[in-house]
């Protein structure tokens, strides 16, 4: 991570106040590189994946040029696919917030021209398209590029995998000779090389550096996940793993609290650390973590900056790092004093190639790792029910118990096992999960396979954009498998020496 604030990078006084508000402590590396040359206005060749923070890359400084009395268009961002147009629409309108007067237009194919011809009669500062609409907006006359000040070319290797080279050069040439030029992509053919050759001079180049370093004495993973089943996959993760204590990495500070409190309602000690703690609440924390007081912190990278907490068995990686360096920092917490450790790195469809980057830079291929089959996480739920019940037998209070619900029984003429359902019903009603009655059912993954697609993004993207050259082989819904079943459950967890469940833990505090 860079040392750099935002502050210091010179941007706007309202794009500082919206990323603070969204909880971004310090520019990612991209961001840190990139943000001082778009600032002053030269053109930029960017090296860098989803994942590293690119869009924020080039929609704050750009934001902090523009002229937000004017309505027409200044900013023109290509993407691949309308998902990604959406998305950098979204992180431009969330980033210029503390704007009076902003609007950010997603334009692409598939959409009735209509809305999209009336949204731009409005008019935006910033556009944000797929190649073919666009295009077709330009030849139509009802998109206008005079006033463009820069135009941003993102994911630019997937748009000429895609085909859609042709329209990107037909938009470059439309556009004003001074206008500032960015050109992001993951990867750096000859093609997309000699695009940039043409239409972006002088550009400097940054990209992020992928130091190899091995980590020894951690065992790696990764779990392939769709973002909105991350929480379901971790509360897995928790439940099967035997860790002692674990710190789970996200990107924001809102994101450390919000996933503390989630994990907390559902019975695990955690808290969250990041930098709008002071320093003492900080000491805190990290003193809970070492004395057992909580087992589970959720940081970002500046905040667990040298964390050293030797029991420490599991890092969690929620959220992808921006870089292999945060990455082998992370990885890092734990296996400390000589011990080993495991790490488990959470990965959505479209970070898969950023994946392998991290493979690459830390030297050893990551192995898949398999979540339990429900009948498995059934098993383990029951024996640890069944641990937790037989940890009273020697309970003091357990012949006066006896007494009483014999007495009970007796006179209501009911056996001792309808007694004993009753009373776990009666559990249940008071901390529902408490008793495992139903087997909980297989959350969806998208395949190991680094081959297979996301099936949301290759599915009908783009109907009506034209594509040209050849055709990328989507594999459609393929990509979903069911969870792992040849995994044995994780037994004794209850009243032996293994990792007390959330709920123990819970009775414990
Ligand atoms: P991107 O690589 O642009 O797709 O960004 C990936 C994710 O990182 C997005 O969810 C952003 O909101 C988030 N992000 C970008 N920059 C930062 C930052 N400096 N601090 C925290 N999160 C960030």
């Amino acid at each position: 991570m860079s040392t750099q604030s935002f502050a210091e990078l010179g941007l706007d006084a309202s794009v500082l106040e919206a990323i603070s508000a969204i909880g971004y402590e310090t520019p990612s590396p991209i961001q840190a590189q990139a943000i001082p040359i778009l600032l002053k206005g030269d053109n930029l060749l960017g090296i860098a994946q989803t994942g590293t923070g690119k869009t924020a890359a080039f929609a704050l400084p750009l934001l902090s040029r523009i002229d937000a009395t004017s309505n027409a268009p200044q900013i023109l961002v290509l993407t691949p696919t309308r998902e990604l147009a959406i998305q950098v629409a979204e992180a431009f309108n969330s980033y210029a917030s503390h704007f009076r007067n902003f609007h950010v237009l997603p334009i692409y194919g598939g959409q009735d021209f209509y809305p999209q011809l009336k949204a731009l009669k409005r008019g935006a500062q910033v556009i944000v398209g797929t190649p073919g609409r666009t295009l077709d907006h330009l030849r139509r006359g009802t998109l206008k590029l005079d006033a463009l000040s820069a135009l941003v070319l993102d994911e630019a290797d997937e748009m000429l995998r895609m085909g859609f080279i042709d329209d990107v050069e037909a938009i470059l040439a439309a556009t004003p000779d001074d206008c500032q030029r960015a050109l992001f992509s993951a990867t750096m053919p000859g093609q997309i090389r000699k695009v940039a050759q043409t239409y972006l001079s002088n550009a400097q180049e940054v990209k992020i550096e992928s130091q190899t370093r091995t980590v020894d004495r951690i065992s790696q993973f990764m779990l392939p996940v769709y973002a909105e089943r991350k929480l379901d996959a971790l509360t897995r993760i928790l439940e099967v793993e035997p860790f002692d204590a674990s710190i789970i990495f996200v990107r924001t500070k809102a994101e450390t609290t919000l996933l503390a409190d989630k994990l907390s309602a559902r019975g695990h000690a955690v808290a969250p650390l990041n930098g709008d703690l002071n320093q003492r609440q900080r000491e805190q924390t990290v003193e809970d973590l070492k004395s057992g007081k909580k087992d589970i912190v959720i940081a970002t990278d500046v905040a667990a900056r040298g964390l050293d907490v030797p029991r420490i068995t599991h890092v969690i990686n929620y959220d992808v790092p921006y870089d292999s360096e945060a990455y082998i920092h992370r990885v890092g917490r734990t296996g400390r004093a000589g011990r080993t450790g495991k790490a488990i790195l959470l990965v959505t469809p479209r970070e898969r190639s950023w994946l392998r980057t991290l493979e690459r830079a830390t030297n050893s291929p990551m192995e898949a790792y398999e979540l339990p089959s429900p009948a498995d996480l059934q098993k383990l739920r029951e024996q640890q029910f069944e641990s937790q019940l037989l940890a009273f037998v020697d309970d003091p209070k357990l012949a006066k118990a006896m007494a009483l619900l014999d007495d009970i029984a007796e006179r209501n003429d009911m056996d001792i096992a309808m007694i004993a359902g009753a009373l776990a019903c009666g559990m249940e009603a008071a901390q529902p999960g408490a008793l495992p009655l139903e087997q909980p059912s297989a959350l969806p993954t998208p395949s190991a396979s680094p081959k297979q697609r996301d099936p949301r993004r290759s599915g009908g993207g783009r109907p009506g954009e034209k594509r040209r050259g050849h055709k990328p082989g989507f594999k459609g819904k393929s990509g979903y498998r069911k969870e792992g079943g040849s995994r044995p459950p994780r037994t004794g967890g209850g009243g032996g020496k293994g990792k007390p469940t959330a709920r123990q833990t819970d009775r414990r505090r």
